[in-house]
């Protein structure tokens, strides 16, 4: 037996969102929320193919030149931590662990004050080796996208034959104390829908924190269905079936995740989260803000628009200005993604130009 609490969404949209309040030093929105986690794309590369992310010869990618370099990347999480009041770091992709100067810019970040809680979200190939270098940087933990632990499973989702590599990886985050080892795992119909009991068994084994995410419609071949989507409340049905679901005390605090405390044979056996970012959104506590590796602030994962910041930087622009910008840009963040049903019976959800593995988790 399960129970949903799913958070209600903002109401409705506005021409504008009105004069910002004068004084006001925080990423605060015309909604009332504001954003102390910033998540950091450092790439839009990928050493992956994953089939509801990005087609199979790849996309054009950013050249390095346009990306952050690691001292722009550090000035612009100092604004954040320094006068903006963020407190979570989370690096992203594409595939963070392709930039060659990671441990740098993590510790670079850690250096900062007030030191903000850093995190990583990767696929962990390569990690193996750099996993200890990474959290003597300062890297606190980890979020490793993994959809399966069969191997053809594996290859049939991204295209390519790393499971292994991937397992490495987070054995070496474990050894490395990057825990709580958080799976992010997306489930496709007739593909691995079938293995969400087995993937929980699997994580909970050994103790790693397992959380489904709904698929988003951000991927660049724009296939994404409503239809075919596997749904929070479909999830919770497969999982009821081996596992008794309890929802957790633990305050939410705008977390994407609903998390719930996972018993079998009357014993709690760990957690497992649910991130139903189509059906039951979570957007009226959101406490997100992005930077894509061009250096552009998206006060929104489906955001139509974005806020240059390297551009401003790479002319001059100061500290206060920059932070400014950024308010400005946050100010004006959408209520939610649009993603709900009347939405879709109106056919007026339009996705984002740009796609999940230039924007990152
Ligand atoms: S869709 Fe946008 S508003 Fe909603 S939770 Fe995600 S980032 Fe926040």
């Amino acid at each position: 037996m399960t129970i949903a609490l799913g958070i209600p969404t903002l109401a409705g949209k506005r021409a504008s969102p009105g004069p910002r309040p004068d004084g006001a030093t925080e990423l605060r929105d015309s909604w009332g929320r504001v954003a102390t986690d910033l998540r950091i794309s450092l790439t839009d590369r990928c050493n992956l193919r994953c089939t509801y992310c990005m087609p199979a010869e790849g996309l054009p990618f950013a050249p390095s030149d346009q990306l952050m370099q690691a001292d722009e990347i550090a000035r612009l999480a100092a604004v954040a931590v320094r006068d903006l009041g963020v407190r979570q770091v989370r690096f992203t992709g594409g595939e963070p662990l392709l930039r060659k100067d990671l441990v740098d810019v993590i510790a670079r970040v850690a250096a900062l004050g007030p030191r903000p809680e850093i995190s990583l979200t990767t696929n962990a190939i390569g990690l193996a080796s750099r996993a200890q270098a990474l959290a003597d940087a300062g890297l606190d933990r980890i979020n490793v996208s993994l959809d399966t632990v069969h191997a053809a499973t594996f290859l049939a989702v991204t295209r390519r034959p790393f499971l292994a590599r991937v397992l490495d990886g987070i054995d070496a985050a474990a050894r490395a104390g990057l825990t709580p080892i958080k799976i992010n795992a997306v489930l496709l119909r007739g593909v691995n829908d079938d293995q969400a009991v087995e993937l929980l068994e699997w994580c909970l084994a050994r103790g790693h924190q397992l959380r489904f995410i709904e698929q988003m419609p951000l991927d660049a071949d724009h296939s994404w269905e409503r239809d075919t989507m596997v749904t929070a409340a479909e999830i919770r049905a497969s999982l009821d079936e081996s596992f008794a679901l309890v929802p957790t005390t633990t305050p939410r605090d705008g977390a994407p995740a609903e998390l719930f405390d996972v018993y079998s044979g009357g014993e709690v056996r760990g957690q497992v989260g649910i991130i139903a970012s189509v059906t039951e959104s979570f957007c009226s506590d959101c406490r997100r803000t992005r930077l894509t590796s061009e250096g552009a602030v998206r006060s929104c994962l489906f955001s139509h628009a974005e806020v240059d910041l390297l551009g401003p930087l790479r002319a001059g622009a100061s500290d206060s200005t920059l932070a400014e910008l950024w308010r400005e840009a946050m100010w004006a963040k959408p209520s939610g993604h649009g993603l709900d049903a009347g939405s879709f019976a109106t056919d007026s959800f339009v996705q984002p130009e740009r796609t999940m593995s230039a924007i990152g988790g």
